[in-house]
């Protein structure tokens, strides 16, 4: 294989409070050459998702922390241009946790995270890091298996303009929710969310009261609420619950920059007297039922049932800018960065 520079994102110290474009540093230098079974993808695309800023603590968590000078962990899609693996061949387009580099070289093995998947035949490789990636298999595991979604649920959904989060509301609409509401931040996503996803309504949560309007659109209550936000969000709704309602926890990102933790929901006692169930769970419990996922909303994206937004910047340059953006409520949908042509 001729000389690669390779470029790659580096941990360079761990961020305290709202994570910083100084936390990483830009490294540049020649890519080795692959071992015997390894391979070399060029990424074309990286994800990002609000669990990475977890990924930069020094806590105990569900996977170790990403370490000082260490790239910076991430899904990406790329093509592979080098083999000694006879499982991936030069040419295939393929996705993993390949992380914030130009190049990457990998053994295609299992790690806590999931393997190296190959990009199905005429699927669009973003795809496999947005509604058939990270964020959509945990919309689709979050509401069909841990939230238990059926026919006739009330549904509220908050971070509902996400890539998650917009998923997660399509799916209910799907499997027979009665009436499914998003919350999210600001006119456009709302628009968005009732018009071009199809929920029943959508609540600006920047803008409006957020309790008086889950009161106005759920008369009998909330039956099924998913997550992605916690804090005043997740207070406001259990107080808006059905009996024996069901809450999802998928995220709680409204406190993942905070430097001092907030207290937990003051409406607590909500859980006890409807007698709530409340659910967390991570994707990475999921995966081995992945294939039934994707095949799932795959069907829904191929008749037009389930549609996905993506927000696709560019520049390799602007990786931890990107990231950024996530906590600025800036992406409509899954935030992506395309780094190289596919
Ligand atoms: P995303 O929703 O596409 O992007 C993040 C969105 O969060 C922003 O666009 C913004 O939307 C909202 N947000 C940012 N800061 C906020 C704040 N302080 N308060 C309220 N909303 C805020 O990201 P995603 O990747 O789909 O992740 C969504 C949630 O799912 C996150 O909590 C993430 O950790 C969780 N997640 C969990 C799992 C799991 O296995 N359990 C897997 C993937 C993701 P607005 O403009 O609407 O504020």
């Amino acid at each position: 294989m001729t000389k690669i520079m390779n470029a790659q994102w580096r941990l360079r110290s761990r961020p305290v409070g709202m994570v910083k474009e100084s936390d990483f540093e830009l490294v540049e230098e020649a890519l080795a050459e692959p071992g015997e079974g390894e391979l070399v993808v060029r990424n074309h695309f990286i994800a990002f998702e609000p669990a990475m800023r977890g990924w930069l603590n020094d806590v105990r968590s569900y996977v170790p922390p990403v370490g000082i000078g260490e790239t910076m962990r991430a899904s990406t899609v790329g093509e592979v241009i080098a083999s000694n693996n006879p499982d991936y061949a030069v040419g295939a387009m393929v996705s993993g946790m390949l992380g914030w580099q130009k190049y990457a070289i990998t053994s295609g093995q299992a790690g806590p995270m999931g393997r190296l998947t190959k990009v199905p035949d005429g699927v669009a490789p973003q795809l496999m890091l947005s509604a058939l990636g990270a964020t959509g298999l945990t919309a689709y595991f979050g509401m069909v298996q841990v939230g238990e979604i059926r026919e006739g649920d009330t549904v509220l959904v908050s971070g509902a303009a996400g890539a998650t989060g917009s998923v997660a509301a399509q799916v209910a609409r799907l499997k027979g929710a009665a009436k499914v509401v998003g919350i999210a931040g600001g006119p456009e996503k709302c628009k968005w969310l009732v018009e071009k996803a199809g929920l029943d309504a959508a609540i600006d949560y920047k803008s409006e009261d957020i309790s008086k309007r889950i009161r106005q659109e759920f008369p009998d209550g909330v039956s099924l609420f998913y997550d992605n936000v916690g804090g005043e969000i997740l207070d406001k709704a259990l107080l808006a619950m059905t009996d024996f309602g069901r809450v999802v926890l998928c995220g709680g990102i409204s406190a993942y920059n905070e430097e001092e933790l907030p207290p937990g929901p003051s409406n607590y006692m909500q859980i006890v007297i409807r007698r709530l169930t409340v659910k967390g769970f991570i994707l990475i419990d999921h995966l081995a039922q992945a294939g039934e996922a994707i095949g799932s909303l795959l069907g829904w994206i191929n008749s037009g049932e389930l549609i996905h937004a993506e927000d696709i910047q560019e520049g390799f340059e602007n990786t931890p800018k990107t990231f950024l953006r996530l906590f600025e409520g800036q992406n409509l949908g899954k935030q992506l960065l395309k780094i190289s042509d596919p």
